[in-house]
């Protein structure tokens, strides 16, 4: 059952990560407040209890952030913002970029920080970031990526995968990471694709309701998530007869190329393109 909403307020950003999973950059879509505002209303009615707010970086759209924080705490869902602190220039410039989003209830922080987001003055930053969180009793949890622990779809699986040993495509029989066919979480982007792991879609908030969308007689009859959650991405490619028989960094790289393989055939439940790096 759906527990939290993770929201792509914006594929914008300031940095252009090399394991950024959704290719975000300097230029991307955005939602409006009134895209925010119904997605919240929508996923309040099906029982949602948290909304996170992602991106790209959705503290580049401050004011989008904090309409949609306030949605979620007048609802009584629970709020996170995650950052690369960009913002956060110094200490006390941090604390009243911050102190706003604090006011409007509890709310949680995430600050992502590595080395693949930059260098000394991006780490500052987001350090600054954590040091005004806890100036405001927030305990800040940090998303680091290492290279061991890189997982190898969007731009990770074009620029990262030379770091690491390959293995055989028909090791890769499990998705290790999602409960597709009953999810606990889904993110949602500006274009309104629903998105179950990034690029892999039951569909679009315009067309259908949450509920439809996550339905699970829908789910069971996608033509792909059954596949990758009964046989992992290894069944794609039997399912598809791809010519995808080589070695990957892990399950989401050979995932990734799949998926890429299979965009044509099937554009309204593998989007949106720029998560493959289509950027035309
Ligand atoms: S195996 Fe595929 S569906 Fe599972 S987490 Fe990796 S990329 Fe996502």
């Amino acid at each position: 059952m759906l527990d939290s909403l993770h929201l792509l307020l914006t594929y914008q950003c300031s940095g252009e990560c090399p394991h950024c999973f959704v290719w975000a950059g300097p230029v991307g879509p955005t939602m409006t407040s009134a895209q925010v505002q119904e997605l919240i209303e929508s996923a309040e009615g099906e029982g949602v209890s948290a909304i996170a707010f992602e991106g790209g970086e959705p503290f580049l759209y401050y004011p989008i952030l904090q309409h949609g924080v306030r949605c979620a705490q007048q609802l009584g869902l629970k709020a996170t913002v995650v950052t690369n602190g960009v913002w956060a220039i110094t200490q006390d410039e941090a604390v009243r970029w911050l102190r706003p989003l604090t006011e409007l209830g509890s709310l949680g922080i995430a600050i992502s920080t590595d080395d693949y987001h930059g260098g000394q003055e991006e780490a500052r930053r987001a350090e600054m970031a954590a040091a005004a969180a806890r100036i405001l009793d927030l305990e800040p949890v940090f998303f680091r990526t290492a290279p061991e622990n890189v997982m190898f779809r969007g731009r990770a699986a074009e620029e990262l995968t030379d770091e690491v040993e390959h293995r055989n495509w028909e090791e890769f029989n499990e998705c290790p990471h999602e409960s597709l066919l009953d999810p606990a979480r889904a993110h949602v982007d500006a274009l309104g694709y629903l998105q179950l792991c990034q690029g892999l879609c039951p569909g679009r908030t315009g067309d259908k309701s949450l509920s439809e969308l996550l339905d699970p007689e829908q789910l069971a009859a996608h033509p792909l998530i059954p596949v990758i959650d009964s046989d992992g991405p290894a069944g794609l490619v039997r399912e598809f007869d791809l010519p995808l028989k080589g070695e990957y960094a892990d399950a989401c790289h050979l995932c990734y190329r799949a998926r890429a393989e299979l965009r044509g055939e099937f554009p309204q439940y593998l989007g949106p393109p720029r998560v493959y790096g289509d950027f035309s």
